[in-house]
């Protein structure tokens, strides 16, 4: 009934909006009869205000911060990724700074990694030292382009990586896959690529490929 009874005012309206002659334009009248149509036709969202609103409400907000930077570090278009390679640091200590003055020292413009994963699943960011994924890697000769290569801390020919690491490595290596549209078998480890026993004898690599999602 209400909505009927606006469709006879709008037609009302718009009448007498186009009868001519009857309403002067930007008359007081005219900007009432302006402002009384416009109130009728729905408030209609920017494409902006669209793209903005997140579409996952079923997320609680602190995992959505979580993907949603995941997401942002992990992915760019300037390079075209098809592949990512998996190695450890040969070391049970260390950090992305840590490596980053290594890799400085052997006249690298930065950390050779995307990303480094410590004992506690800390996810750290080449991109925090130079290394964003949208610029090249150094990780594994004449397998740098076209690739993200993430480091775990750890020697794994001797201990193995914890489970915190483990979890952090599949929240990485899952985005990487749904970001760039990759099969799990473009998922590498180093010794898959080159003469290397990295990321060690305790990584079992078909068994992180048969684990993403
Ligand atoms: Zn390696």
């Amino acid at each position: 009934m209400r909505k009927r009874n606006n469709l006879t005012r709008r037609n009302f309206l718009t009448t007498a909006l186009t009868a001519g002659g009857v309403v002067v334009m930007g008359s007081p009248f005219a900007k009432r009869l302006s402002t009384l149509l416009r109130r009728e036709t729905p408030p209609q969202k920017t494409i902006q205000e669209q793209v903005n609103t997140p579409q996952r409400q079923g997320f609680s907000e602190k995992s959505y911060r979580e993907e949603t930077e995941l997401e942002r570090k992990l992915y760019q278009t300037e390079r075209d990724i098809s592949f990512a390679v998996i190695h450890h640091t040969a070391s049970e200590r260390g950090s992305a700074s840590s490596i980053d003055q290594a890799h400085r020292a052997r006249g690298w413009d930065a950390i050779g990694y995307h990303v480094v994963i410590s004992k506690d699943g800390t996810i750290e960011y080449g991109e925090d030292y130079g290394r964003p994924v949208s610029k090249q890697g150094a990780h594994c000769k004449g397998k740098n382009v076209g690739s993200i290569g993430i480091a775990m801390i750890g020697n794994f020919e001797i201990t193995s990586p914890t489970q915190a690491q483990l979890d952090s490595l599949y929240q990485v290596l899952n985005t990487i896959k749904d970001k760039y549209h990759l099969t799990r078998d473009k998922f590498y480890g180093h010794r898959e690529l080159k003469a290397t026993l990295c990321p060690g004898k305790n990584i079992n690599i078909k068994e992180i490929r048969e684990n993403l999602k």
